[in-house]
């Protein structure tokens, strides 16, 4: 067993992770834990997952070599295009895997939490195309940034609950879907949106979204003649384009991992989503992991530019790979990843995502060989940041 898969028990390094659960929430999670790695292995799971990925979601996506950023950065540099997924970015992977589970498991309604708004976009989606009953919690606030993500997510049929409670931001709208699972546990699956929460979540998100890097191991054969990049690089919020994209390179040494956090305003600065750079341990929705939190451990409220980004914790795996030296972590500022936005733009007419925008301002801090192969995850394409932009770019 590799040295970066989940124990039986679900802990990463032997510690991280762990379902650290209320006692009412264990039938549920339990009912998963003993039967997500058999659904997944079944031939009939497999077909099924396949022929939505590639005829709904639009997969593969391409592996694309960008000149333009290569001769800027002097380094072979290819991005993976999950800005050209159905809904725009790579979470609805995930979110077709947990439905076709969810059904195998006898499932009938669909509940998820939403920050920005697009994995809530994506488990609406999934719950059209199955005919499944959905309700998506969002933060009240969020709801009022992320308003046009709530007018999809309506026409798509969900219900979209606004939290009060707390900040009225994504870990209470969290902490509102995990209540409702409580109280609904036999019909109700819980899709969670990335490599967080208890075991075997972490896992199964990471498996899910591993597609990305088996696309990549086959198109950079194919497009390069070599074996494997000399860096794959990719954002982290929760962690889970990261971790699909490093998942098939984990236990090759010679392949250079980079994750890069949202550090906001500056990791000192207060104003930070940086959890590796500033996060203690502790517990957070059912994860040993680190988090941003205060001398009482309390959770601290996170903050980034990027409302993808701003989650106050981080998947137990990135943890365990910062902690193993396994990963280089990076955090860019807000100003660091809009000028990374404007360039890749400018020289390759990609509009990224916010979130993809914080992996492409890792460019500019690694110091590439001229022929390193570097290849970058854009995460999500940038038209739910238009306004962001436009805000921004006017000023200068
Ligand atoms: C949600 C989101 C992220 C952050 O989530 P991860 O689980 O860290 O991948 C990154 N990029 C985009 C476009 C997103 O929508």
């Amino acid at each position: 067993m590799s040295k970066y898969s989940v124990s039986e028990d679900g802990f990463y390094g032997n510690y991280w992770g762990g379902d650290f659960i209320p006692e009412m929430l264990y039938p549920n999670v339990e009912l998963l834990r003993r039967n997500y790695q058999q659904i997944i292995d079944s031939e009939d799971f497999k077909k099924e997952f396949n022929n939505l990925l590639n005829d709904y979601a639009g997969r593969p996506t391409p592996l694309y070599y960008a000149q333009r950023l290569s001769e800027y950065f002097n380094a072979n540099i290819f991005l993976k295009r999950e800005d050209l997924v159905h809904t725009g970015a790579h979470k609805l992977n995930n979110a077709l895997g947990q439905i076709l589970i969810a059904k195998k498991l006898g499932k009938t309604r669909i509940i998820a939490e939403t920050g920005a708004g697009q994995h809530g976009v994506a488990t609406a989606t999934v719950c059209a195309k199955m005919n499944m009953k959905c309700v998506v919690y969002m933060g009240k606030v969020d709801t009022q940034r992320q308003h046009l993500n709530v007018q999809r997510m309506k026409m798509l049929g969900a219900e979209v609950v606004p939290v009060e409670s707390g900040n009225g931001t994504l870990k209470d709208a969290t902490n509102e879907a995990i209540r409702d699972w409580i109280n609904n546990p036999q019909n109700t699956f819980y899709i969670i949106g990335s490599v967080v929460g208890p075991h075997p979540y972490p896992d199964m998100v990471a498996k899910l979204q591993s597609v990305i890097s088996q696309e990549i191991k086959q198109q950079f054969i194919k497009q390069t003649g070599k074996e494997n990049p000399d860096y794959v690089i990719a954002c982290v919020g929760g962690g889970s384009n990261a971790a699909g994209s490093f998942y098939h390179f984990l236990d090759n040494e010679n392949v250079k991992l980079v994750a890069v956090e949202a550090a906001g305003l500056g990791t000192e600065s207060g104003q930070t989503a940086a959890t590796i750079a500033k996060g203690e341990e502790g517990i957070i929705h059912g994860s040993r992991t680190l988090l941003m939190q205060d001398n009482n451990g309390q959770i601290v409220e996170p903050y980034s530019i990027s409302a993808g980004l701003d989650y106050p914790g981080i998947g137990p795996l990135h943890t365990w790979l910062s902690k193993s030296g396994r990963a280089t972590i990076l955090n860019a500022t807000d100003q660091e990843a809009l000028d990374a936005a404007m360039l890749c733009t400018k020289l390759e007419g990609i509009i990224p995502a916010l979130e993809s925008a914080h992996a492409l301002a890792a460019l500019p801090k690694i110091k590439f060989n001229p022929n390193d192969n570097v290849v970058l995850t854009v995460s999500g394409r940038g038209d739910k940041d238009m306004e962001t932009y436009i805000k921004a770019f006017s000023k200068n």
